[in-house]
């Protein structure tokens, strides 16, 4: 093929490239960013995020006429997405059988985002063996107007916890205000001893500093606490997938990052989809090297 400056030797074929219409359409109104430019992020991002995103069941959040406008969150097709966004059936809990979402290269991720995705959120396992999972969330959510710094020692003390069990574990800021602790397992046990495992390690976490943690959801009980969302782990729910864009003011993306940046953060949404450069730069540094993989069995406790 010819190569010209405007279109790398390496640059998908122009019939291979998903076709994004409205691009001038402001998706972000606070900040501006259109559909055009959250296309651009994605089609930047996504050699790093399909290691995450890739071959599991996704939710998505769509807000077609933008994020001021209504959203929705999407587990199944609606027909409309195209040859790139893939079934694959679920047992659902009344015995049924639905037909779930999921995406396996860049074309996927771009035909979701042509149909107005902002969000992408996974669940914690692939759609090979949904019944597997096979990594552990805690999403940390702090009360309203806690300090940043409470989470950044909450994620701290929640590491050096799971390390104790010998569980290496990852953060991820997700764009929003809380930290996510990653834990990557090897698959083999089931959704039942996954979920409690998470819950039983919340529940410890709360019982041992009831005026620091909670893990129950309620709002009440939240106050000046941070749930300790172990939630995130039961069979049929998802977290958002690392560098999904988030449908929030500024257009802020969730991002994995060393355990030694944390201390410099400021708060859980410091890029946004302006930033593809940047974050392309970061994901290739040392610090970044490996996050989010670790060859481990969840340890019987
Ligand atoms: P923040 O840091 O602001 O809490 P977050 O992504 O952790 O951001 P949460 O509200 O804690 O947001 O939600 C945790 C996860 O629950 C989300 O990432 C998403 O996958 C899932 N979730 C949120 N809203 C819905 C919904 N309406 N339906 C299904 N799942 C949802
Ligand atoms: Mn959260
Ligand atoms: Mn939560």
């Amino acid at each position: 093929a010819e190569v010209t400056p405007e279109k790398p030797a390496d640059a998908p074929a122009a019939d291979d490239a998903v076709a994004i219409s409205n691009r001038d359409r402001v998706v972000f109104p606070d900040s501006g960013q259109t559909k055009g430019e959250l296309a651009d992020y994605y089609a930047a991002i996504a050699p790093l995020m399909l290691p995450f995103a890739a071959r599991r069941p996704v939710s998505l959040v769509r807000c077609p006429q933008g994020r001021a406008r209504k959203c929705f969150f999407q587990k199944h097709d609606s027909g409309s997405f195209g040859d790139a966004v893939h079934h694959v059936p679920i047992a659902e809990k009344d015995g049924g059988t639905e037909d779930y979402l999921f995406v396996e290269d860049t074309r996927g991720i771009m035909q979701c985002v042509q149909m107005g995705t902002i969000e992408f959120h996974g669940w914690a396992s692939r759609s090979s063996d949904v019944e597997a999972p096979d990594r552990m969330i805690f999403d940390l959510d702090p009360d309203e107007g806690l300090d940043f710094g409470d989470v950044k020692s909450a994620a701290r003390d929640i590491r050096d916890r799971l390390a104790d069990l010998g569980l290496t574990s990852f953060a991820m800021l997700s764009g929003g205000k809380g930290v996510h602790v990653v834990v990557p397992l090897t698959t083999g046990h089931s959704w039942e001893t996954h979920k409690d495992f998470a819950k039983r390690f919340a529940e410890a976490l709360s019982m041992a500093e009831p005026d620091r943690f909670t893990a129950t959801m309620s709002k009440a009980k939240r106050k000046g606490k941070i749930f300790i969302d172990w939630l995130r782990n039961q069979r049929g729910s998802t977290a958002v997938l690392p560098y999904s864009a988030r449908a929030r003011s500024g257009a802020p993306v969730a991002v994995p990052i060393a355990w030694n940046e944390l201390k410099g953060m400021e708060n859980a949404h410091p890029y946004s989809i302006d930033e593809a450069k940047t974050l392309l730069d970061r994901a290739a540094s040392k610090s970044l090297h490996g996050w989010g993989f670790a060859e481990q069995r969840l340890p019987d406790i």
